[in-house]
């Protein structure tokens, strides 16, 4: 592999690293643009058009457009070019080392979607691990489980980083889900649930029982199963939803759409449903009724509580910078165990309806 270098870079690399304060030690600071490698001079999911981007999965939060050369995971790659067009990606393999700029780079599987990464950082000696999002439990559906690795400092997502988010294993959710649609085709009603068409939807796919009834998919989600099945994934075959008028399939069919398709007037053509909704965020109590769906499958491609900590824990890092979700909470918690613990303002969880719910704390009544 090539190296990337800018100019001056090589000077950069060959010198001792001068001691200087933290802050100019640190792999990672926050800038306006989004997370900053400085003396890789590369950023990490940034929010504002940057030059180079490295990239840590294909939401549209994290991976957005108008960069002008981006670093991502092949499967990653692939879903952002789905997802925004043709784009300049230097696609990595899992743990295939980038020099940039005499930083090494490399990506390592995150657990959260198709492609999610860590990145890995390492200069002077030191270790960081940007986490991006992240889940433990293994699922077919990303191709490659999280992978634990050593590090000085871990920059973690705090999504679901309260106690009351705790995680039954995925069979367990997917056995929930699979008794409330045979139920439903039994009836002759036709089961729609809503999940996010990148990633919520192809676990879903990968996880019920296709032996129920037929699978129809949201106009939104069938171009990202397509990616997923061309990426080697085994999914469950689908039909696109709306090129399917046989009341007779509809009446025994799973539907998977996009939350943003509720209540519009494309569910007109499903006749008589039961609705369910798969996220994280139907563990808070009201979070089902607010969304007006029959059932709430406690489904997250995000870590849980005791997940987040173990996650942690195992990257034996001494310092731990947290950057969305309930960064306070987590931030807290961290210092009350010895950790040295901040946060990074960023722009993320804006587009991810899996982190877009309200806060459990505006539950109350
Ligand atoms: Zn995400
Ligand atoms: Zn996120």
């Amino acid at each position: 592999m090539e190296p990337i270098r800018n100019r001056d870079s090589d000077a950069r690399a060959a010198q001792p690293r001068p001691a200087g304060s933290r802050a100019e030690r640190d792999l990672e600071v926050q800038r306006p643009e989004g997370l900053y490698c400085p003396p890789g001079d590369f950023f990490i999911d940034p929010w504002r058009p940057v030059e180079r981007a490295v990239i840590t999965h294909a939401h549209a939060d994290h991976a957005r457009a108008g960069h002008r050369r981006y670093v991502a995971a092949v499967d990653c790659a692939a879903l952002m070019r789905a997802r925004l067009g043709a784009l300049s990606v230097h696609g990595l393999q899992w743990g295939e080392t980038l020099p940039v700029n005499g930083v090494r780079v490399s990506l390592h599987p995150a657990g959260h979607v198709l492609g999610s990464a860590q990145v890995r950082l390492e200069a002077g000696g030191r270790v960081w691990v940007v986490s991006g999002d992240y889940k433990l439990e293994a699922d077919a559906s990303c191709g490659a489980a999280f992978e634990p690795l050593r590090c000085d400092v871990f920059v973690t997502e705090s999504t679901f980083g309260l106690p009351v988010y705790r995680w039954a294993p995925q069979r367990a959710v997917f056995d929930e889900i699979d008794h409330w649609w045979q139920a439903n085709a039994e009836a002759g009603r036709t089961s729609v649930l809503y999940c996010y068409a990148l990633g919520k939807a192809q676990r879903v796919l990968a996880g019920v029982n296709p032996d129920i009834g037929p699978l129809l998919c949201h106009g939104a989600i069938e171009p990202i199963n397509a990616v997923y099945r061309a990426q080697g994934i085994a999914l469950a075959p689908t039909l696109h939803a709306t090129r399917t008028g046989d009341p007779a399939v509809m009446r025994r069919a799973l539907v998977l759409a996009p939350p943003s398709a509720a209540g519009s007037t494309w569910m007109r053509r499903f006749g008589t449903c039961s609705d369910a909704f798969a996220s994280g965020w139907m563990q808070l109590r009201g979070a089902r009724r607010r969304r007006a769906v029959d059932r709430g499958f406690v489904l997250s491609d995000h870590a849980d509580w005791p997940g987040l900590h173990a996650a942690i824990a195992a990257t034996g890092a001494a310092r731990v910078v947290v950057t969305h979700g309930h960064v306070d909470t987590m931030v807290r918690w961290l210092e009350e165990c010895g950790f040295e613990a901040q946060a990074f303002r960023t722009e993320y969880g804006d587009d991810d309806p899996d982190a877009a719910a309200p806060a459990p704390d505006r539950e109350q009544p």
